[in-house]
């Protein structure tokens, strides 16, 4: 039985349990030979296609289900529940943080061309804000997009690097320098949509210490032509566009933080009822007991200020403040759930057979990625000390 909710219905209780089975038979059996693949399958991204959860949140006009939010929730909450933070990641990266630009402020021309085969997971898309000499300050960003002579397309020349599924992926939403000469570096920036497949682009796989089965690439742009076809919105508008956009990455990185954390959680309440020391199960230990108490107490009031924080987005309200606080309360909180859970294992939980072993890898990542810790302290003391306040883009 369901216990009484504000954001959740008959219908959403129901397109969990469709996730969760989907999740446990079609994801979870594949986490070794994915994780040892460093890949996901594109077959993956088809079947979740043709389940329709790469379109819930856009419009039916291109595939999409326009479902409310509190489904992307659900979605995006079992997804965590895969226990595989590179298979997450690729998902919601695709999902939640590439394609939503073109379903905001493309052309309907773009919405068909990539927002439609996206939503159907034919295609996979990234997006790629970071370079390898700035990431936290994207107004520095340095990779260029230049008008052709003839007006019909940009050159487009740079390198971008950490990009989630920009390995395998077809399609990214980059983020380039368009006006040198603005005023402000924010005013001279521009979202573009490019096929990985064109002639001047170069992928090298990075390795990293967990997120395994997400292809995380460093791209180099070398004259790549761009037709002007692929801008997204105005030209010079990407920075703001993006700033807005990142409170829904935020809160979807909060969203799954909160699960990821539920369910390292939940492996270790199975654990502490399984082993034994010292004559009981080590679940009896007042020491354990309170620690984890603690842990579900931190897990709960994360989640309680995602929902509410939701909710607000739901609203229309601009939650930069909300959504930079999710971001780094709950990058903090996983952190410190997964490591606490692992001591809990004993020396199991160092094993890689364990999936908490996995966790503790795929964990370092959240207070880095999607904007740093130090990143999101700087944010919510502008807003709150410095009394700065931000405003709708779209
Ligand atoms: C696995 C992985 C996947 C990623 N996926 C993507 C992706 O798909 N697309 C994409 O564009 N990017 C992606 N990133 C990049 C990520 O968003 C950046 O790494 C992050 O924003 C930090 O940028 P940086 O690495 O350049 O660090 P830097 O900006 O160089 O920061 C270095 C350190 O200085 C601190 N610092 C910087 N400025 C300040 C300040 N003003 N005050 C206090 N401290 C500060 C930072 O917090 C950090 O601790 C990914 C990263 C990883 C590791």
């Amino acid at each position: 039985m369901n216990r009484p909710s504000l954001y959740f219905r008959d219908e959403h209780h129901l397109f969990r349990q469709s996730v969760r089975q989907f999740i446990d038979t079609e994801v979870v059996p594949n986490t070794d030979a994915w994780e040892t693949a460093r890949r996901i399958p594109v077959s993956i991204f088809q079947r979740m296609g043709e389940l329709g959860y790469l379109g819930l949140p856009f419009s039916e006009t291109y595939g999409g289900v326009d479902a409310d939010f509190w489904y992307s929730v659900v979605f995006l909450e079992e997804l965590a529940r895969c226990g595989m933070g590179g298979f997450a990641t690729a998902v919601s990266v695709h999902e939640y943080m590439a394609v939503n630009h073109i379903a905001k402020a493309g052309s309907d021309d773009l919405k068909n061309r990539y927002l439609r085969p996206a939503i159907a997971g034919e295609k996979v898309a990234a997006l790629a804000i970071t370079e390898p000499d700035t990431g936290s300050d994207v107004s520095a960003i340095r990779t260029t997009a230049t008008r052709t002579d003839e007006g019909d397309a940009f050159i487009v020349n740079g390198a971008k690097t950490f990009i989630s599924n920009g390995t395998y992926g077809d399609f990214v939403t980059l983020v380039v320098r368009t006006d040198p000469n603005a005023p402000r570096p924010d005013a001279g920036i521009s979202l573009l949509v490019v096929d990985l497949d064109s002639p001047g682009i170069t992928r090298t796989k990075l390795n990293k210490i967990g997120w395994h089965s997400s292809d995380t690439a460093e791209i180099r742009f070398d004259d790549v032509r761009v037709p002007v076809a692929n801008l997204i919105g105005q030209e010079n508008r990407g920075f703001y566009y993006l700033m807005e956009s990142l409170q829904l990455e935020r809160l979807v990185a909060g969203i799954m933080a909160v699960s990821g954390a539920q369910l390292a959680l939940d492996w270790t309440l199975n654990y502490l009822n399984e082993r034994e020391a010292f004559g009981k199960k080590i679940g009896k230990f007042q020491a354990i007991r309170h620690k984890i108490a603690d842990v579900a107490t931190e897990i709960e009031m994360a989640r309680q200020f995602v929902y509410h924080t939701g909710w607000l987005f739901t609203q229309g309200e601009v939650v930069v403040k909300e959504c930079s606080m999710v971001k780094l309360a709950t990058a903090e909180m996983q952190k410190r759930v997964v490591d606490t859970c692992l001591q809990f294992f004993g020396g199991y939980g160092y094993i890689e057979d364990y999936p908490i072993a996995r966790a503790y890898r795929d964990v370092r990542v959240g207070t880095i990625a999607g904007g740093t810790s130090e990143i999101m302290r700087e944010i919510i003391a502008k807003i709150v000390i410095d009394a700065v306040a931000y405003k709708a883009v779209y």
